[in-house]
């Protein structure tokens, strides 16, 4: 398990201004370049790339094809080399505006499950009385209960995950910013989080932006999947997902002679893309 200093991916949200609405994600023209002179290598782009609020928008594509620099670019965590970028119509700042869940948890192991929650809560400046009514219910929220007072190493990997989840949903962050969040779970308890978070973003209707290499995952995901070529990772296939998002059962969904549809179709553009 990873440990970093940051405390938490989210915290106070700048709330996007009222009139007129922004787009929750603005890309326009964008290009990445790591490094320089002959070990320049260009990550991303062009893209251009508009969110509207509300979208639970998945990148899909092979590793190392720019997935993580382009949502890093979003999170304000890298600045374009060329283009910009905005987030509700300012340039993003880091730890700003968005809640972020990576691969690894990024936990405090030394705190307990709520205490973990609890500081995303008091670095956006939410008072104690009201941080301990929000904590059990976020908590919930992602599918755990009776864990907040357990310590970190107590839970399994994807209870760990889990509280990922919930402390980055924790502050009302616009954004909500995934890089393969499941990527490290076993095959069952992944699908039992996207179920989980696929309810928990209909519920909230959070602006998220999911990276992925999985097209069964995206298009589980999704309300628009887009597959991005191979490095630099331009935009391949811009895909809606029109498939139902409110209450409707995981297995049901996948039945779906459309589900069968939207996967061949991606599939393909990946394959081809790479
Ligand atoms: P993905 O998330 O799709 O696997 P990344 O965005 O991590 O891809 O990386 C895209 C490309 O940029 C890769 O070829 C990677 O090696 C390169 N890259 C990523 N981060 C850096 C960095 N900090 N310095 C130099 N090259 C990098
Ligand atoms: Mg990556």
């Amino acid at each position: 398990m990873a440990v970093v200093a940051d405390p938490a991916g989210s915290t106070a949200s700048a709330r996007p201004a009222a009139d007129p609405a922004p787009a929750a994600v603005e890309i326009d023209e964008v290009t990445h370049v790591y490094g320089h002179g002959a070990a320049a290598v260009t990550a991303v782009g062009p893209v251009s790339l508009r969110v509207p609020p509300g979208e639970f928008l998945v990148l899909v594509g092979a590793s190392g094809c720019g997935k993580s620099t382009l949502l890093r670019l979003i999170a304000g965590f890298e600045e374009p080399s060329t283009g910009t970028v905005r987030a509700a119509g300012q340039p993003p700042r880091p730890g700003r505006g968005a809640g972020l869940v990576f691969q690894q948890p990024r936990l405090f192991p030394w705190r307990t499950v709520g205490g973990n929650v609890d500081l995303a809560l008091r670095y956006a400046g939410v008072p104690k009385e009201e941080r301990a009514v929000r904590i059990p219910r976020l908590l919930a929220d992602v599918g755990l209960h009776d864990v907040e007072r357990r310590r970190v190493w107590q839970i399994s990997g994807g209870q760990q995950q889990r509280v990922a989840i919930a402390r980055a949903l924790a502050v009302e962050n616009p954004l909500l910013l995934l890089d393969e969040p499941f990527a490290a779970l076993d095959a069952l308890t992944r699908e039992r989080l996207q179920e989980d978070l696929r309810r928990v973003s209909a519920a909230t209707g959070r602006t998220s932006v999911f990276v992925t290499h999985s097209v069964d995952e995206a298009v589980f995901l999704g309300s628009r999947v887009v597959v991005l070529t191979e490095r630099p990772g331009r935009i391949a296939l811009d895909l809606p997902i029109p498939l139902p998002r409110g209450d409707v059962k995981p297995e049901d969904l996948r039945a779906l002679p459309e589900y069968a549809a939207l996967r061949a179709e991606i599939g393909h553009a990946v394959r081809a893309a790479a």
